[in-house]
C-alpha cells in the first residue's frame, strides 16, 4: 500500500469551538496518523496514510464538525510519500506573529451540559461552571491569545485527576475543553449580604432563590458582568429596583425559565426561537401577546406626568382588560413605554438552576450598573458600585478578564437585527471585499460605544463597551483598546476618531496615535452609519439615508437626516444631497432631555402664536418660554440641529405623549412608535401632515414647519380639549407615514443627482420599524431595493465599524 503525508492549513472558526478533538477522533476513526495544532488563529493539520483516505477525509471535512466549527478554506500545503505511519496527536499551539488570531466567543450552556447538571447522579448535578467543548466562557476569561486553558482565568484552578482524563480523553466531550472544572477542582459561589458579610449556606443557589422569592434584589456574577436579578412577577420588588437604579421607565430584560414560558407571554416567530436557543443566546425583543396589554400606564400616577398620554389607554385596551392581567406579567413595570419585552433565556448553568426547585418562572436580569456606567465585572467593585441597590451579593471566583453584556436583537423586515453585539456574538470577523493598506483602529463613538480593527481583508468589532458617560466607563474602553491590538497581534498603525473632538473615544484616539505617532484620521459620524451599511453589503457605491440623533456635520452644525451620496471609487469622501431644514435647540444638549424645549423652539422657528393656557397644557412657564425664544433668537446656546431624532422628540411632545423630561435616549420616540403601532393593522384612513420641499445650494431641505403650524393651528381641540387617544394614534401613524414620504423625496432626489441605485437605510432611527417598514415597502413600489442593516447595528454600535473603512479610503486616496 502506498503511503502518503499531506500539510494542510485550515481557515475558519476552527479556535476555542472543539474543532482539534473532533478531527482527532476523526482521524482515530480512519486510521490515519499524523498531528494538528494551532497556529494563531488557523490550524495546521498533518494527516498520515492511504491517499485516498485522506483526500476522502478532507473531502468530508464539512460534513463531520462540531456544531461551532466553520471551515472557510482548507490549502495544501505540501505533500509527500512515507513507509510508515505515526500516531495522531495534538501538537502545543504555535504562536506566530504573522497569523491571523481569531478571538472564540462566549457560547450559552448546550444539551449536554444542561442534562449533566439536573441528573442526581452525574458527578456535575448543580455544579454552576459545567462547561464542555461545545459551550462555556472563552472571550471573557482568556488573558491573551491562543485559547487555551494556561492563557484563561481559569488557569488558577488545576484539573484534578477526573477532570484532567476527560480533558485527555478524545472520544469525550472535554476533551481540551479549556473552560471545563467540576465540584472537585473548579470554581465555587459564595453569598454576602447587603453590608459585605458573609452569608454562611450549603446551598448558595437555593439561597438565593429563596431570597428572589421573598422580593430580595439580588446581584449575580455571570459570564460578562453582574446581573441585577428580581422576581419579574413582583411589583413591589421591581419598583424598589427602579427607585434604586434611578431608572423610571427604561424597559427591563428578562430571562424566563425555558421557552413555553416565554410563549405564554409573548409572540414567538421561529427566527427568533432559533435565536433564542442558539449558543449566542441574545436578549430578543419580542411583542407580547394581545391579552398582555397594559390596564394602566407605571407614569400615570406620578405627578410630574400627570397630564402625558399612555401609549396604552385605547379605548380598545381600556375595555378589554379587566380580567386580563390577572394572570399577565406586569408589563406596565417591565416596559413601561412599550408593548414590547426583552427576552432570554438561561445561557449558563448558574442561571439555569435559579429556574431548578423554584417555582420563579421568569426574572428581570437587567446590568448591573449604576446608570450611565457600565455592568460589574469585579468582586470589590460589584460591592462598591451597587450596595444600597442588591441585597444579597451572589459572587464566585471565576475571574473575568474582560466585560461582556448580553447581546440584545429583533426582528426587522422579517429578519433578525442586532442592536448590541456583545456576549455571544462578537469579535466575529467580518470580511471585506477591498483591503486595509494599514492596520486601522477605529474607537466609534461617544454612545453605545464599540472600537473595531481592519487589517488585511478583515474587519473585527470588539463587544458592545457602552456609554462613555462616567470614568468607569471611559477605563472599560481603554481596557478593550489595549487588550484588542494585542490578541489580535495587529499593532494600531492608523487611528480613526469621530468629527467630534469632544467625544471621549475621540480624545483617547487623538492621544493614542500621539503616544504611537501614527496618523489619525476623523470620520464623519452620519458617513459612518453608511459606509457601515454599505459594507455590511459590500456595496461599492450607494445613498445612504441616515437617519439619527445628534452627530456633529462638517459645517459645525448637528447633523442626522442625511442623505449621502457614496462612491468608493471616485471619491474619498461624500456629497451631502439631501437634510432636513435645521431647527434651534434652547440649550444644546439640554433641549435633548426636554423635548418640549424643543417644540417650543419648533413653535418659535414657524412663528406660532403662543398664549399662557398653551404654555400651561404644555407644563412650561412663561419665563422658561421667554428665556428659550431669547436663545433661539438671539443664537445663545441654541445649536442648530438637522436631525431626525429630534423631529421625532418634537413631536412626540407636540402629542403629549412624551413626558417633559425623558429619562432614557429616545423614550419619546419609543412612545410614539408604541402608540402609533396600536393602529397598525386597523387599514384606516391616515392623515396627510404637510411638509415643504427647499432647494438650496444644489441640496434638498424638508422643512416640517408646515407640520407643526397645520396641526397646531387647525386641531387645536385635538391636542388640548377633546382629544381623544384614537386621534393620538392616528396622529402619530399619520407622522410615522408622513416622515417615509419625505424620506422617499429625497431618495428620489439623491437618484436624479447620481448614477447609483443603491439605497442604504442607516442610523438610530432606524430602529423603528414603522418607519423603516413603510420606507422600504415605498421604496419596493418603485421597484428599488433598500439595504438595511441586519448583523451590524443601525444605531452607534456599527460607528466604528463604518469608520475603518471610511478611514481606508480616505487614507489610500491621500497618498
Ligand atoms: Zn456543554
Ligand atoms: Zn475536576
Amino acid at each position: 500500500m502506498k503511503l502518503s503525508k499531506k500539510i494542510y492549513e485550515i481557515e475558519g472558526i476552527v479556535q476555542g469551538v472543539g474543532f482539534r478533538p473532533a478531527i482527532y477522533c476523526l482521524a482515530i476513526k480512519s486510521g490515519l496518523g499524523g498531528w494538528i495544532k494551532n497556529c494563531s488563529g488557523k490550524v495546521r493539520l498533518c494527516l498520515e496514510g492511504n491517499s485516498i483516505v485522506i483526500d476522502n477525509f478532507i473531502a468530508t471535512l464539512n460534513n463531520n464538525l462540531p456544531i461551532q466549527a466553520k471551515i472557510d478554506k482548507i490549502k495544501l500545503l505540501g505533500k509527500n510519500n512515507i513507509t510508515s505511519i505515526n500516531d495522531f496527536k495534538i501538537l502545543e499551539s504555535e504562536i506566530n506573529n504573522d497569523f491571523k488570531v481569531s478571538i472564540p466567543a462566549d457560547l450559552a450552556m448546550c444539551k449536554d451540559c444542561e442534562k449533566e447538571i439536573l441528573d442526581p447522579n452525574n458527578r456535575r448535578y448543580r455544579y454552576p461552571f459545567t462547561t464542555c467543548v461545545n459551550c462555556g466562557p472563552r472571550y471573557t476569561v482568556v488573558n491573551s491569545m491562543p485559547y487555551d486553558r494556561c492563557r484563561t482565568t481559569l488557569s488558577k484552578f488545576p484539573l484534578c485527576e477526573r477532570c484532567t482524563q476527560e480533558y485527555k480523553d478524545p472520544f469525550n466531550r472535554r476533551f481540551h475543553a479549556e473552560s471545563t472544572a467540576c465540584h472537585t477542582c473548579g470554581p465555587t459561589l459564595f453569598l454576602k449580604d447587603g453590608n459585605n458579610n458573609t452569608i454562611r449556606c450549603t446551598d448558595p443557589i437555593k439561597s438565593v432563590i429563596e431570597n428572589l422569592q421573598q422580593g430580595k434584589i439580588i446581584a449575580i456574577k455571570g459570564i460578562g458582568g453582574f446581573l441585577l436579578a428580581v422576581n419579574a412577577f413582583d411589583t413591589n420588588s421591581i419598583q424598589t429596583l427602579r427607585d434604586r437604579k434611578n431608572r423610571p421607565d427604561k424597559p427591563f430584560a428578562v430571562m424566563a425559565k425555558n421557552i413555553d414560558v416565554i410563549k405564554k407571554y409573548c409572540k414567538v416567530d421561529p427566527l427568533s426561537e432559533d435565536m433564542l436557543t442558539s449558543s449566542i443566546a441574545p436578549i430578543v425583543i419580542l411583542n407580547t401577546l394581545e391579552k398582555q396589554a397594559k390596564k394602566k400606564p407605571l407614569y400615570s400616577n406620578q405627578s410630574i406626568f400627570q397630564n402625558v398620554i399612555s401609549p396604552f389607554s385605547l379605548e380598545t385596551d381600556i375595555c378589554n382588560s379587566e380580567n386580563k392581567n390577572t394572570f399577565g406579567i406586569p408589563l406596565e413595570m417591565l416596559s413601561p413605554d412599550t408593548n414590547t419585552l426583552g427576552v432570554m433565556l438561561p445561557y449558563s448553568p448558574l442561571h439555569r438552576l435559579l429556574f431548578e426547585n423554584s417555582n420563579l418562572e421568569m426574572l428581570i436580569m437587567t446590568s448591573g450598573n449604576r446608570g450611565g456606567e457600565p455592568i460589574c465585572i469585579r468582586n470589590e467593585e460589584a460591592f462598591d458600585r451597587l450596595k444600597g441597590i442588591a441585597d444579597i451579593f451572589l459572587y464566585h471566583n471565576r475571574d473575568i478578564n474582560l466585560r461582556n453584556d448580553d447581546s440584545l436583537c429583533t426582528i426587522q423586515q422579517n429578519d433578525i437585527q442586532i442592536w448590541r453585539r456583545a456576549r455571544g456574538f462578537a469579535p466575529e470577523s467580518y470580511k471585506y471585499n477591498f483591503s486595509f493598506s494599514k492596520n486601522i483602529l477605529a474607537m466609534g463613538s461617544e454612545l453605545k460605544n464599540n472600537i473595531a480593527i481592519g487589517f488585511n481583508q478583515e474587519i473585527i468589532v470588539s463587544p458592545h463597551i457602552g456609554d462613555l458617560e462616567s470614568p468607569e466607563a471611559v477605563d472599560g474602553l481603554k481596557t478593550v483598546v489595549d487588550c484588542f491590538p494585542e490578541f489580535l497581534k495587529k499593532k494600531p498603525e492608523l487611528i480613526a476618531i469621530d468629527l467630534h473632538p469632544d467625544m471621549h473615544s475621540s480624545r483617547l484616539g487623538k492621544k493614542l496615535a500621539q503616544e504611537l505617532d501614527i496618523p489619525i484620521i476623523k470620520v464623519q459620524h452620519h458617513y459612518a452609519h453608511a459606509v457601515s451599511c454599505m459594507t455590511e453589503h459590500n456595496l461599492n457605491n450607494a445613498l445612504g439615508l441616515v437617519f439619527d440623533g445628534t452627530g456633529l456635520g462638517t459645517d459645525n452644525n448637528i447633523w442626522g437626516a442625511e442623505l449621502l451620496h457614496i462612491d468608493f471609487a471616485n471619491s474619498n469622501d461624500f456629497d451631502r444631497l439631501a437634510s432636513f431644514s435645521p431647527v434651534h435647540l434652547p440649550g444644546g444638549d439640554a433641549a435633548v432631555y426636554n423635548p418640549v424645549r424643543q417644540l417650543m423652539s419648533r413653535f418659535i422657528d414657524s412663528a406660532i402664536e403662543i398664549d399662557e393656557q398653551i404654555l400651561k397644557w404644555y407644563g412650561v412657564s412663561e419665563t422658561e418660554f421667554r428665556i428659550w425664544k431669547m436663545q433661539c433668537k438671539n443664537k445663545i446656546n441654541a445649536p442648530l440641529t438637522h436631525a431626525a431624532g429630534r423631529l421625532f422628540d418634537s413631536f412626540a411632545a407636540l402629542l403629549k405623549v412624551s413626558p417633559n423630561k425623558i429619562t432614557y435616549e429616545g423614550q419619546g420616540a419609543i412612545r410614539l412608535e408604541a402608540i402609533a403601532e396600536k393602529l397598525i393593522n386597523n387599514n384606516c384612513k391616515l392623515i396627510d401632515l404637510p411638509f415643504t420641499l427647499i432647494e438650496k445650494k444644489n441640496m434638498l431641505f424638508i422643512d416640517w414647519s408646515r407640520m407643526f403650524s397645520s396641526l397646531f393651528e387647525n386641531n387645536k381641540d385635538i391636542f388640548y380639549k377633546k382629544q381623544t387617544d384614537t386621534d393620538i394614534a392616528l396622529i402619530a401613524l399619520s407622522f410615522h407615514k408622513t416622515v417615509a414620504s419625505a424620506a422617499v423625496k429625497m431618495i428620489e432626489y439623491g437618484l436624479s443627482k447620481s448614477t447609483t441605485d443603491n439605497i442604504v437605510l442607516s442610523g438610530g432611527v432606524f430602529m423603528n420599524k414603522i418607519l423603516t417598514n413603510y420606507i422600504v415597502s415605498d421604496l419596493k413600489q418603485k421597484g428599488l431595493k433598500p439595504f438595511i442593516h441586519k448583523n451590524i447595528p443601525p444605531n452607534d454600535g456599527g460607528i466604528s465599524f463604518g469608520q475603518t473603512v471610511a478611514a481606508n479610503i480616505k487614507y489610500n486616496k491621500k497618498t
